[in-house]
This record gives structure tokens, sequence and C-alpha cells, in this order.
């Protein structure tokens, strides 16, 4: 109903489209597939300044969904999964900028002294630079593997620490991994979080679901400009709605907000290929076997993209 709503409504508005950016860790060579140099980072944060991209807390965005109001143009959140200490390499240039940033605490590594883990103490310490403490489980499990009782205890177990660390309960959760399904979101959304976060590359705007929400990952030389083009794609995904038991595709179906008759479909270590759209419904014949056990679905219609993971359990 309300994927109906919006597409009659956005015939006549037009919706503004936020981004969150996925940092890992900073200015740390060793692991050049989660690592952004400083170099970089700071190109990143003029680029942002220069085009006049107001960088939010990630709190501004999810409380403007949950209020249902539209998001308004050119907001910008950070977010930083993990609490690797390498984001001290990076904390002048985010002073410098003065932009909010919110830190997904993996919080095993940090209640047993990781050494490539920040401390609660400097975690605390980052709150007076605009910085929010967030949640990213306790072991950093695959989510989708555990029963609905350990993942329970893993939420139960990391919040009780967290809280005692901390002094408050997190707002946000991220997926470790970015896994997920359907039961892993339900659970997490026990837990009272007001906005959830994936990692799949993407827009948010007012048809975003506040449970997954995409953030586009920045790593390397990341291209920022290309990063923020994209838009919200609002789809309804009818299939696959999880990773199918026998590891068969069978096809794609979704509804789509939209009149165009073609779009672009990727999928993991299948690839990309042009598909048609009729009357609103992409209805693509896959007939193949996955062989990633987490794999992205995109769809693409110009800058407009939407992505489903599926995740084998
Ligand atoms: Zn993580």
């Amino acid at each position: 109903m309300k994927f109906l709503l919006l597409f009659c409504v956005s015939a006549f508005y037009l919706f503004a489209d936020a981004h969150i950016l996925i940092y890992h860790r900073f200015n740390d060579d060793r692991y050049p597939s989660t690592n952004t140099p400083n170099s970089e980072l700071k190109k990143q944060f003029t680029y942002l300044k220069d085009n006049n991209y107001t960088v939010v807390p990630l709190k501004a965005i999810a409380d403007k969904l949950n209020a249902n109001e539209s998001i308004p143009d050119k907001w910008v959140a950070i977010a930083i999964d993990d609490g690797y200490k390498s984001f001290l390499n990076a904390l002048e240039i985010f002073k410098e900028f003065e932009y909010p940033f919110s830190i997904f605490v993996y919080v095993q590594a940090t209640e047993q002294n990781y050494p490539d883990f920040m401390t609660w103490k400097e975690l605390k310490s980052l709150e007076e630079f605009n910085g929010s403490l967030e949640f990213h489980s306790y072991a950093h499990p695959h989510s989708t593997k555990l029963d609905k009782e350990n993942l329970r205890k893993d939420f139960e177990k990391g919040l009780e620490i967290f809280k005692k660390r901390v002094g408050y309960m997190p707002n946000f959760y991220s997926y470790p991994y970015g896994e997920f399904n359907e039961n892993v979101k339900d659970i997490a959304k026990e837990f009272g979080f007001s906005a959830i976060l994936n990692q799949n590359n993407g827009a948010v705007d007012s048809s975003s679901d506040v449970y997954d929400l995409d953030r586009l990952a920045v790593v390397g030389k990341s291209n920022l400009k290309t990063l923020l083009s994209f838009e919200t794609l609002q789809v309804e995904w009818q299939e696959p709605k999880s990773f199918p038991k026998d590891s068969n595709l069978t096809k794609v179906n979704v509804k789509i907000a939209s009149n165009a008759t073609k779009a672009k479909l990727y999928i993991t270590d299948i690839g990309w290929r042009d598909i048609d759209i009729k009357d609103g419904i992409i209805d693509e014949n896959i007939g193949q076997k996955l062989t990633s056990k987490r794999t992205r679905i995109i769809l693409k219609l110009g800058n407009k993209t939407s992505t489903k993971i599926i995740v084998k359990d």
C-alpha cells in the first residue's frame, strides 16, 4: 500500500535523496580493501564542502524517515563500522571540517581490547567531536547462520555491555558484513533501534525502509561524485525473497514504480544484463546456480538503484 501511494505521489513531487557513507579503516595501508588514506578523505570532504552538501548526524535522516517527512536535498551522513583504532588517524580531518559521524561498535573487540580496535575510553572521547556511538553486534556474527535464540543472545550480551560502558542505549544498528534476511531483521527490530543500516550501495529517500538503509561503501580512491549520483529506485521485491534452498535462482520478479521499459540487472557471479519492464513488472528468468554465499541482486534504471541481498544460511 505504501508502495502504491508513493508511486502516485512521486508522479507529482520530486523526492530528495540523502546518502549515508560507510567507512571502515583510515590511513592504514595494511588493509587496502577497507582503507581510506587521509589524502583521499581530505579530497572527499573538500568535495562535499565545495559542492554544498550538508553533513548531518545520522539521527537527522532517521528522524525525518520516522516522522514520514521528506528529506532535504544534499544531506549526507557518515557511518564508520567496527571501531578500528585507525579512525584516530583521521580524527583531525573530521574535526577540521566539523563533520558529525557515527561509529558502529563491534562490542566484543572493544571489550576484550583487541589491538586494532579503539578502547571504550577512546570511543567515549569522540562524543565531544560530534561522534555518536552505535551498535554493530557483540561477536560480529554471520547472523543468518545463527538460530533465533543465539542471535538474540548476541544482541542481549552486546547491548548490556554497550550500555554499561557507554552509559546509554544505541539508536542504530548495522548488520555485520551487511548480511541479513527477514528473520535477522525481525529480531534486530525487537531491540528498538530507530534505524538499521545495510551495506548495499544506494540512496535514502522517504520511501526507504528504515530497517534496511543503504550505505555507500567508500574505500581507497572512491569517487564521491559517482557515489552521490545514486538515487532511490522504489521497488517491491517479490522474488527471490531469500537465498534459494538448492542455490538455484530461477527468476527475479520485482514491482517497480516507473513507466520505463528497460532496466539493468546485476547478480553476483553472474553479472549484468539488460532486461525489460512490462507494466511496472520485471519478470526475468535466470535458471542459474548461485555460487556466492552472499549474493546481491541489483536493479538500475539510470542513476536509480535498488539492491536485494540474499545470504545462504
Ligand atoms: Zn563490521
